[in-house]
């Protein structure tokens, strides 16, 4: 589902990614662990185009993100054409922004309504079934104000399922949540990879990272420094770097 070859990235001088390549197939969950500042929010950034690849390839569903191919040249998509190669894809960040002054059901019925102008009846029952799924069938009616952080959290995980998406990016979405509050948000992700969804998921949570992930992909200073299964990659890293951060988060 998502491709990637050479993808490079810098802010100004400070180059970001540095030829990062990168494979996650349908139903597979990836995890991008490594230090803060190594990039893995960037790279996640890239995958739905909310930051511009400097140079390299990448490919969601087959398709070329943010760019059409023309003449032997690249051109970047129009805004409309970049909101439609967004849909299919899931983003949750590690703060919640649900919108405050709509409760939990009317926050995941948001974009089906207002973006794909689907029916209301049909948009609420479905987002009534997400609402259960993620264990939150009695809050449906709440503001994100009378919710838990975990709770928010399972809201918009809710809300990105809402648009039906193909692929779903993590950006350490328990992070910032009380400890007792993590493992419902987990519990939920792991539920999701168990249905078939394809995640890619940057978190600091190593026992999750081990049971669920297919592929782990630890990064270091923008490079690639060591990816394979969890088993691998964490039960048994081949880098002293990899060792080194590991002996920190562990
Ligand atoms: P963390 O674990 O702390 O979230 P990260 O691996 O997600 O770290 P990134 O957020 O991808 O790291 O940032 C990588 C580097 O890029 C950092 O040095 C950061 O300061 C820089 N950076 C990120 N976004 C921007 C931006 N919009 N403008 C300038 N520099 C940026
Ligand atoms: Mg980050």
């Amino acid at each position: 589902v998502v491709s990637a070859q050479k993808l490079c990235k810098s802010f100004g001088p400070l180059e970001v990614l540095k030829g990062i390549d990168l494979e996650v197939h349908e139903r597979e969950v990836l995890c991008l662990i490594g230090p803060s500042g190594s990039g893995k929010s960037t790279l996640l950034r890239c995958i739905n185009h909310l930051e511009k690849v400097d140079a390299g390839r990448l490919y969601v569903d087959g398709v070329l993100v943010g760019y059409k191919q023309r003449g032997g040249k690249l051109h970047e998509l129009r805004d409309k054409e970049i909101a439609a190669q967004r849909k299919d894809i899931g983003m949750v960040f590690q703060r919640f922004n649900l919108f405050p002054h709509m409760t939990a059901l009317e926050n995941v019925m948001e974009a089906p309504v207002q973006v794909r102008r689907e029916p209301k009846a049909r948009v609420r029952e479905r987002a009534s079934e997400l609402l259960e799924r993620v264990g939150l069938g009695d809050k449906a009616d709440a503001y994100p104000g009378q919710l838990s952080g975990g709770q928010q959290q399972r809201v918009a995980i809710a809300r990105a399922l809402a648009m039906e998406p193909k692929l779903m990016l993590f950006d350490e979405p328990t992070s910032a949540l009380d400890p007792e509050l993590v493992g419902d948000v987990l519990g939920v992700m792991r539920q999701l990879a168990k249905d078939g969804m394809t995640m890619v998921v940057v978190t600091h949570e190593m026992q999750f990272a081990r049971e669920v992930a297919d592929k782990v992909l630890f990064m270091d200073g923008g490079v690639v420094v060591e990816d394979g299964p969890p088993e691998q990659v964490i039960g048994n890293p081949r880098h002293e770097r990899t060792k080194t951060f590991l002996s920190r988060v562990l």
